[in-house]
């Protein structure tokens, strides 16, 4: 098992119901977390209020508690978050670590555009650095945190990565070893750019609330669905420059609707059935991997049964 304190946790967007996709990062973080003999908590990201119906957060909630998985404390929610994303966004802007931004997304393209980059659907592009040196006059809409330069500060890398030492920030980019995935590298300055922080419609972003909320809650392990890895030397880089600790990540395999996409809400994904908690997490725990928790006959049973098998797959969390 794993020695030292261990808090996982499961951060859904409330923007609908559990389904069969949200269920297994559910089901995994619970499990590393029982597995380690830690605590298991839950964050509610409905930072993006728009996007959430209400009552949405409830339901997941009830959805869980049905398949058993009860968090250890009383839910967070990020919607009551905001003075502390934004004692950290000015501590960061105190230190010309974040800046206001008055791009559109057109003055983005056009300038992408001067720089030979034509604009294409679904390929995201970093921001090309337009407002890092001033305003010059326009009005700020964004805030963007200065990944470009806080990278370049960093010394340069060294050495080799390694799974005991799992973590590198360097100049040229962020290395990280993800339990499952293994060694991960991203030039986060140049395939993403200066990222972020509030966005322009007042909303803060995920990247900073996910970051400054982990660290509140003393998270100490990150278990979730294999999308986000991507994110990952985002929020490593913005621990970093707050002076938050970085969690260990592990990212779960996702559950591929029929025509191979991710499964999701905006995909139409259906809710799981709560009616059936064991059949919803058998569902899940195949898809990680786990035997079926034969002999079961509720939820609970089969949950004491996947958190061995848990322990000798993805243990130890390092
Ligand atoms: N709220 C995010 C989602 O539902 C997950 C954030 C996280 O686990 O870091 O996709």
């Amino acid at each position: 098992g794993y020695a030292g304190p261990y808090i996982g946790r499961f951060a859904p967007s409330p923007t609908g119901p559990l389904h069969a996709g949200s269920l297994v990062a559910a089901l995994a973080s619970w499990l590393d977390a029982r597995a380690a003999g830690g605590r298991w908590l839950v964050r509610i990201e409905d930072v993006d209020r728009p996007r959430c119906p209400p009552g949405a957060a409830e339901r997941i909630l009830a959805q869980l508690a049905a398949c058993g998985l009860r968090p250890d404390a009383p839910p967070l929610r990020q919607s009551g978050r905001g003075a502390r994303y934004r004692q950290a966004l000015d501590e960061l802007a105190a230190r010309r670590l974040a800046y206001p931004c008055a791009c559109t997304r057109r003055d983005i393209e056009a300038a992408l555009a001067a720089q030979g980059l034509a604009h294409e659907r679904h390929v995201e592009r970093p921001y090309p650095g337009t407002c890092r040196q001033g305003l010059r006059g326009r009005a700020p809409r964004a805030w963007r945190f200065n990944a470009t330069e806080y990278q370049a500060k960093m010394p340069p890398a060294t050495g080799s990565q390694s799974p005991t030492a799992p973590l590198s920030i360097a100049s040229d980019g962020i290395r990280w070893t993800d339990r499952r995935l293994g060694p991960q590298f991203q030039d986060v300055a140049r395939q993403v750019g200066d990222f972020v922080l509030l966005r322009a419609d007042g909303l803060w972003a995920y990247q900073l609330a996910v970051v400054v909320d982990d660290a509140d809650q003393g998270v100490t392990h990150i278990v979730r669905g294999e999308d986000l890895a991507d994110n990952t030397p985002r929020q490593i880089l913005l621990q970093s420059a707050l002076g938050l600790p970085t969690p260990r990540y592990l990212h779960t395999p996702l559950v591929r609707a029929a025509d191979g996409e991710k499964l999701s809400k905006q995909h139409g994904a259906p809710p799981i059935d709560d009616g059936r908690p064991l059949q919803a997490l058998a569902d899940a725990a195949r898809v990680l991997g786990l035997p079926p928790a034969s002999g079961a006959r509720d939820a609970d049973q089969a949950l004491a049964l996947w958190a061995g098998a848990w322990a000798r797959i993805y243990n130890p969390p390092l």
